[in-house]
């Protein structure tokens, strides 16, 4: 039994979409060396730059849902009309290795986690306001109007599950983060209280945010019809 290595960690790490995830998961396994990150499967196509088998295994709907018939994922769900899975193997043979295995996957997968693996480490990274959050999301550029207000709109499902996570994660300085959830997994303490408050403004600033870019899309749409009306007058004139 000498040789016997106690298991890793599942660590789960979700957040809305634009608070810097990715960013904290990166750092986390650059930073401290007891982790490794779960490469997930997803049905989307790859952002200028992912790496298919880097960022995530890009594969199509036939292949996800082989594998989901094989009970080949740990969680599965879908997120912004794709499927997101985490392959099972890997995450099984990391924790008898000893690591830590991050898992960045969004709230429903989180909760079928905790159901199964009642030890893993749910963690949930937020912004200090919506507005913020808003702000990363829009200016990191990668995803059109509409994928934006989707995210907008799942975002507001998301912050009714914060509560059912074991820590709360505020990203506002990414080093203090950081190493904000390495003490949680390290130590099971950290993070800030669940605060009923904070999520209901945030909800709240969500909904006027939503409303305004639902409005703005509107007159694009009413501008771009407009213009094309106007050429064909002229065409037919
Ligand atoms: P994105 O398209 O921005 O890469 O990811 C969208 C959402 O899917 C994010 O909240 C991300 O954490 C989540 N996600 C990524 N991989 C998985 C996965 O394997 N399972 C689940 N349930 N969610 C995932």
């Amino acid at each position: 039994m000498a040789d016997e290595k106690r298991p890793g960690k599942l660590v789960i790490i979700s957040g809305f979409s634009g608070v810097g995830k990715g960013t904290v998961v990166r750092k986390l396994l650059e930073n401290f060396g007891q982790y490794v990150l779960s490469v997930s499967m997803t049905t989307r196509k790859p952002r200028e730059g992912e790496k298919d088998g880097v960022n995530y295994y890009f594969v199509t709907n036939e292949k996800f849902e082989n594998m989901i018939e094989k009970d080949g994922f740990l969680e599965h769900a879908r997120y912004a009309d794709h499927y997101y899975g985490t392959p099972m193997d890997f995450v099984i043979r990391s924790t008898k290795e000893g690591k830590n295995v991050i898992l960045e996957i969004e709230v429903q997968g989180a909760m079928q986690i905790k159901e199964k693996y009642p030890d893993a480490v749910l963690i949930f990274v937020t912004t200090p306001s919506a507005m913020e959050m808003a702000k990363r999301l829009i200016g990191r550029k990668t995803e059109t109007h509409e994928q934006i207000l989707s995210r907008f709109k799942r975002a507001v499902e998301e912050a009714e599950q914060m509560k059912n996570y074991d820590f709360i994660v505020i990203n506002d300085n990414l080093d203090d983060c950081v190493k904000e959830v390495n003490r949680i997994v390290e130590n099971n303490e950290g993070g800030v209280r669940y605060d009923p408050q904070y999520k209901k403004e945030f909800i709240s600033d969500l909904q006027k945010i939503i409303k305004k870019h639902t409005e703005e899309a509107g007159k694009r749409a009413m501008e771009q019809i407009a213009s094309v009306i106007k050429d064909k007058g002229k065409n037919n004139a």
